[in-house]
């Protein structure tokens, strides 16, 4: 086994958002040095690392010359290009391995590599060319989703298909690239479980988080839910049997959709820190953070122990639309959170930063965070106009 990557040394991100600046800040907290590869300047990321280098995450004299300054890479999303990683992996170590990305960058290897071991999926079929689609359909049927096999996220290159014969259409409008028609699940919960593993193959878990989306886009996260035990260490197995088929170092979410009939099914992978465990930094004695640092440097994994009940509300660009929101009034409730992520243009849709509120329990924490970031939309209200 490598030794250990300790406190002041350098940490290696590839990508500048918010969960690498979340990383960052838990690295820093810890003593080590931080750069990130960047494909703009004043990112996220690399307003709070020791420095950024920008340029395009496909060149690779620039992967060359990040790899040279650091002493162990890990990536904040996975659509890093497979060369850059592949480069970078030459002289320096890449946690998670490249294999990873190989296959969480594509929904159907990624669908095809749980089926193989076995895990519980949505029935799905694969369209690469027009001749698929009748076949699909066959296997399929409606009502169905029709998603681009890469690059999609938070709902983007989706078409939700009713009818059969709608699609055709809704091919067309992702462009005809390589796709995966997966039938749709009429789920009662959508939830996570976050967990980690270490070079070592120690394993942690913070548990299921419970999900709820607007607009194909998080929106609140708690934890803990109130599923039955049973099925919540179901899900922690599926995410330990994932973890151990990809000899996988670091942290990594799993998606679920829970069913009216008490089944499981894997939706999604993402192989880094995830939205739904942003709660973890305020709730739990080891951050989801510190924990993927823990594991990328080779260190025995934090204790993943909920301190508190806890639920995370996120902040959209569209709370921009008036203008500022209304940071004073948050300001009163002494026992949320405010995360800003640093990013210059609020657009609708763009994760901005997020709330976490701390409670006696997971739907109390909710209702906290909910009432919180309603607060953000109230205006101001200037002292004079209020004594008028
Ligand atoms: P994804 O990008 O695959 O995580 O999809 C984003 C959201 O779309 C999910 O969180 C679900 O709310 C919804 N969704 C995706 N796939 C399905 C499906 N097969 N059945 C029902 N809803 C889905």
């Amino acid at each position: 086994m490598s030794n250990p990557i300790l406190p002041g040394a350098t940490i290696g991100i590839l990508g500048s958002g918010q969960l690498g600046r979340m990383l960052a800040l838990a690295a820093r907290r810890m003593g080590y040095r931080v750069v990130t590869f960047s494909s703009d300047n004043d990112s996220p990321t690399g307003q709070v690392s020791d420095r950024e280098f920008v340029a395009p995450y496909d060149y690779l004299p620039a992967a060359r010359t990040f790899a040279q300054a650091v002493d162990v890479v890990t990536y904040e999303f996975e659509n890093i290009p497979a060369q850059t990683a592949a480069t970078i992996a030459e002289t320096t170590p890449v946690r998670p391995n490249s294999q990873v990305l190989h296959i969480t960058q594509n929904r159907l290897r990624e669908k095809m590599f749980c089926k193989g071991q076995g895990l519980p999926v949505t029935s799905f079929a694969p369209v690469a060319e027009e001749a698929d689609l009748s076949v699909v359909m066959e296997q399929v049927g409606t009502p169905s989703i029709l998603k681009t096999a890469a690059a999609g996220y938070d709902g983007k290159g989706q078409v939700r298909i009713g009818f059969p014969d709608e699609l055709a259409s809704a091919w067309d409008s992702i462009g005809r690239s390589e796709a995966i028609l997966e039938a749709e699940v009429d789920f009662v919960m959508e939830a996570s479980v976050v967990c980690a593993r270490s070079i070592t193959g120690e394993f942690a878990h913070y548990g299921l988080i419970e999900n709820r989306h607007e607009r194909h886009i998080l929106d609140l996260s708690i934890a803990p839910t109130d599923v039955p035990v049973e099925l919540e260490a179901e899900a922690v197995d599926i995410a330990r049997c994932i973890v151990e088929g990809l000899e996988y170092v670091g942290v990594l979410c799993v998606e679920f959709f829970l069913t009216a009939d008490g089944r499981i099914l894997v939706n999604e992978i993402a192989p880094r820190p995830h939205n739904s465990g942003h709660l973890t930094i305020e709730a739990c004695v080891t951050s989801q953070f510190e924990q993927q640092l823990r594991a990328v440097c080779g260190l025995p994994l934090g204790d993943a122990t909920y301190v508190r009940p806890a639920a995370m509300a996120n902040l959209l660009g569209d709370l921009w639309s008036d203008g500022e929101p209304n940071w004073a009034a948050l300001a009163g409730h002494r026992s949320v959170k405010l995360h800003l992520y640093g990013k210059h243009e609020a657009r609708p849709g763009r994760k901005m930063g997020h709330l976490t509120a701390l409670a006696n329990s997971g739907p109390e924490a909710a209702e906290q965070a909910l009432a919180a970031r309603h607060l953000l939309t109230e205006k101001y209200v200037s002292k004079r106009s209020r004594t008028m």
